[in-house]
């Protein structure tokens, strides 16, 4: 019986109040994770007799095998990108069926179905109706998908309508607007810092999520992504994941050993303090060499950690400095980094390079351009 065993799986996603670091890499054309509240309010299916009906037949049937959603997307004649498993203590997970590049395209998926995320009516009513609209074959997908938060004095074959409605609050990621959920993205599990090695973006202009590997991933690797801002120190991330999600995070960071895990936390510490220290640029309560300095000591403390998420907008936030201060040559270094660190993240094929590509070619065009004194800023790598 998949959903009643899912209970305590690790797979939550919804009900996320902070912006993950895909989402601050990819705004904002794109966005990623469900942000929105009104799932926090527990509403009551009552009396819908054809889930009832749905959900004992998906029980019935739930040895047959969902197809589409089992392997990843290749092209012809290729082997799959992954497959979808049982993993011990996790439920189900991902697992790399070859070896995959950084920045290669993992998944492209189309929702399942989508809701509005700002909604005056009942969000049960509204899952209600998607799931009347769908194919068996779709329900039981729905069905399959694991989900938290669900009280245990409940069975769940004896109340459908809770149980559809904890998957939807589990599983729902933001797409835009709407949130919406996809079957395949959400058998991705968590890692933090530098144990997630997939990230995943809602593309508006195609109408689907895609994801992509961060770094390169080994074959037979489990595909991990992240459910939060992981930039906090351990004890911190998992109290948190443990509140919202109702797991205890296992990832390779959370069982380090305690130097190496402390080590670990004050990286984190110092990355967080210092982008809180950063943004303060806009303020002009630092001038733009202390900025672009600021950057590179949190890309670089990034290295040391292997946290590589958000290294565009990081990038794109020094060709904004360096542009402020008509620095011709810094907007076209830090844009080319920009460029590489987007594509591997979202994709070469997004909004973010080609802006990139057009600073890197004409630096004068960005909208910041001149908006500060002139002024020589820092390189990559490198101090000016
Ligand atoms: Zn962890």
């Amino acid at each position: 019986m998949a959903p009643k065993t899912a209970t305590k799986m690790q797979k939550v996603k919804a009900g996320l109040e902070e912006k993950s670091a895909a989402s601050r890499s990819s705004q904002p054309a794109e966005e990623s994770h469900y942000p929105g509240k009104w799932f926090a309010l527990c509403v009551f299916f009552a009396g819908l007799s054809s889930l009832y009906y749905w959900y004992t037949s998906y029980q019935a049937s739930a040895s047959l095998s969902y197809v589409p959603s089992e392997s990843g997307t290749s092209n012809v004649g290729e082997p799959p990108v992954f497959k979808v498993v049982d993993i011990p203590g996790k439920g189900k997970g991902i697992l790399a069926e070859r070896d995959i590049k950084q920045g290669e395209l993992v998944l492209k998926e189309k929702p399942l179905f989508v809701v509005p995320r700002d909604i005056t009516s009942s969000p049960a009513a509204l899952i209600y109706n998607k799931l009347q609209l769908m194919t068996a074959e779709q329900r039981r997908a729905y069905l399959d998908l694991s989900y938290v938060n669900f009280s245990e004095d409940l069975d769940p074959v004896k109340n459908p309508s809770e149980v559809a409605l904890a998957i939807f609050q589990t599983n729902a990621v933001s797409a835009g607007e709407n949130v919406g959920i996809f079957p395949r993205m959400a058998r991705l599990n968590h890692g933090c810092s530098s144990a997630f090695n997939v990230v995943y973006n809602w593309r508006h202009y195609e109408q689907q999520l895609v994801v992509h590997a961060l770094k390169d991933i080994k074959k037979g690797e489990e595909l991990l992504t992240t459910y939060t801002d992981t930039k906090r120190p351990k004890a911190e991330r998992r109290t948190f994941l443990a509140s919202r999600y109702g797991f205890q995070c296992t990832c390779y960071v959370c069982s380090l050993p305690p130097q190496l895990s402390k080590a670990s936390d004050s990286r984190l510490s110092e990355i967080s303090k210092l982008y809180g220290e950063f943004a303060s640029w806009s303020a002009q309560k630092i001038d733009g060499n202390e900025a672009i300095e600021m950057i590179r000591k949190i890309w670089n403390i990034e290295d040391q950690e292997g946290y590589l998420s958000e290294r565009g907008s990081l990038a794109a936030d020094a060709v904004w400095i360096a542009a402020a201060h008509s620095d011709s040559e810094r907007v076209r270094e830090w844009g080319l980094l920009a460029m590489r660190w987007f594509s591997n993240e979202i994709g070469a094929d997004t909004p973010q390079v080609k802006d990139m590509e057009r600073y890197v070619s004409r630096p004068e065009t960005h909208k910041a351009w001149g908006t500060r004194s002139r002024l020589d800023v820092g390189a990559p790598g490198r101090s000016r």
